[in-house]
Formats: C-alpha cells, structure tokens, sequence
C-alpha cells in the first residue's frame, strides 16, 4: 500500500491535469490517492482513474484562525453534498473579490486592467497571485515571477492583498457536512512557535478536526517526530501527503515521503 493524501492538478496550482497526475500515480506503485485542490473539486468531474489506484475524494479548503491563513484538507468526501458545492462557490466568491482588489491595486501604479489578462490566464482554474505574476511577466513589467513577487505581489507589497477566509471551525462543519475527515494541513508550514502551534491543535481538536498531517513533503525527521508527539497528544488520526504541486526541486514527489510513525493511527482506518 503506497498512498498520498494530498496532491494538486491543474484545477488549482498544480501543472499535471488530473489524468496526468493519476497516471503519474500509476507509475509510481501508488495504490491511493487523493486530489486536494485548493478550494475546488473540479478535477473530480473529469478524471479517469487507473484500475490500479483507488481515488479517495478531496478537497484542500483555505481558512482563517486568528488571522493566520490555515489549510484544512477535507477526505473521503461526498464531492455532490449541497454543503460543500455551496461551500466552493463561496471559496470561489473570496478569491475572486481579492482578484479584484489586486487588480485596483495594481492600476494605480499604472497596469492597464490585469483582472481581465489574469482571469483568462486562469481559464477557469482558482485565481490566485501566481497569474497576476504571470501577467506582470508578460506586460515586461518585471523579468519573472519571483521579481514579480519582490516588486508587486509579496509582503507588504501594492499587491499584498490578504484573503477574507472564513474561520476554521466553518471549514471542518463544511467537511463533516459532506461527511469527510478533517485534517490540518503541513502544521510545520505555519512556522508557529511550538506553544502557538498547540493552540492551533487544541482549536482545530474543539472544533471536531480528525487528524493532522503527520508527514507533509519531504520534512524533516525532527518535524515528523514533533507532529506524532502532538497527534498522539490530541488523540487525533494521522494522515500523509506529498503536496505535490509539480516535478521540481520545491515539490516533494508523488508518494516520496517518510513512513506514518507506527504509534499514529491512519486516518485511512476511519474508512474501513
Ligand atoms: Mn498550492
Ligand atoms: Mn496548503
Ligand atoms: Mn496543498
């Protein structure tokens, strides 16, 4: 059994569509797999999935816990549930309406009307700051995207623009609404201290969160270590994902990371 947990196609972020990824899958003796795109379950209504893998639906929703953004991924979701397509289309409405701001943002230092360029770029795909920093490159505004993130897009830049997420507790009702699992996502990307990082836990455990994600990506053993301490802790499932975005040096690989420390339960056990 080799399974991944949380990965990305081209209906968010990621550069595989999702047949691309799941043959990727198929190619590296994965057994499961789940799509987790940022707030969108669209990959779902086009895959085909190879008699090999067992796709297990899921989602990776943005929300807000005292300010900070924090993703839940949703598992084994009903992706027809009224809650969670309401859920997505709010989501959708956030991201559009900070598109926006963006946009107004980035016309007063003279670009001429990027939300137009950028929501083309998407083509239907979530928008986000990587295609205005497309779009910058394009208009010769900047070199490339890391310019554009230094000069327009990043902290506390014109174009810093934060997202008005819901808070956390809405997100994890959404995915026991769809009767999903709720996990926290790489708790080690917040950069919390380690007390802030157990408020975080203690928060998303009150509110009904089931697991966190013990090993995200191609972390370090230390961090797994520390993660299996708080799972067991909290008396929270466990789960595993590569994150995968696309094949780059950023990006840990399909599949490619440690093993679940033995002491945690698999989320997974909550399915049979
Ligand atoms: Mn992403
Ligand atoms: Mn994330
Ligand atoms: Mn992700």
């Amino acid at each position: 059994m080799l399974i991944d947990l949380h990965t990305h196609t081209t209906a968010s972020d990621g550069a595989l569509t999702p047949d691309e990824l799941l043959a990727r899958a198929a190619a590296q003796g994965l057994t499961h797999i789940s799509i987790t795109d940022h707030d969108t379950v669209a990959a779902y209504a086009t895959v085909s999935v190879p008699d090999t893998i067992e796709l297990i639906s899921g989602i990776e929703l943005s929300s807000r816990w005292r300010g900070i953004g924090i993703h839940v991924v949703g598992l084994n979701i009903d992706l027809q549930s009224a809650t969670l397509l309401a859920a997505v289309e709010q989501q959708q409405a956030v991201r559009l309406s900070r598109a926006r701001k963006i946009a107004n943002k980035l016309m007063k230092t003279g670009i001429d009307d990027p939300l137009s360029a950028v929501l083309a770029l998407a083509d239907g795909q979530t928008v986000g700051r990587p295609h205005f920093a497309r779009h910058l490159v394009t208009i010769g505004k900047v070199k490339n995207v890391r310019d554009a993130f230094r000069k327009y897009l990043g902290n506390g830049k014109i174009g810093d623009v934060k997202d008005e997420w819901v808070e956390l507790p809405e997100v994890i009702d959404w995915i026991h609404a769809a009767g999903g699992q709720a996990v926290l996502a790489h708790p080690a990307h917040y950069r919390l201290t380690q007390t802030k990082l157990r408020e975080l836990v203690t928060d998303f455990r009150a509110a009904g969160g089931d697991a966190i994600e013990v090993v995200s990506g191609s972390q370090d053993v230390a961090v797994t270590r520390k993660l299996a301490t708080i799972c067991m802790d909290f008396g929270l499932h466990a789960s595993v994902g590569s994150d995968f975005h696309r094949v780059d040096k950023r990006w840990a690989d399909l599949g490619r990371f440690a093993a679940l420390p033995a002491q945690c339960p698999p989320v997974w056990h909550l399915w049979q």
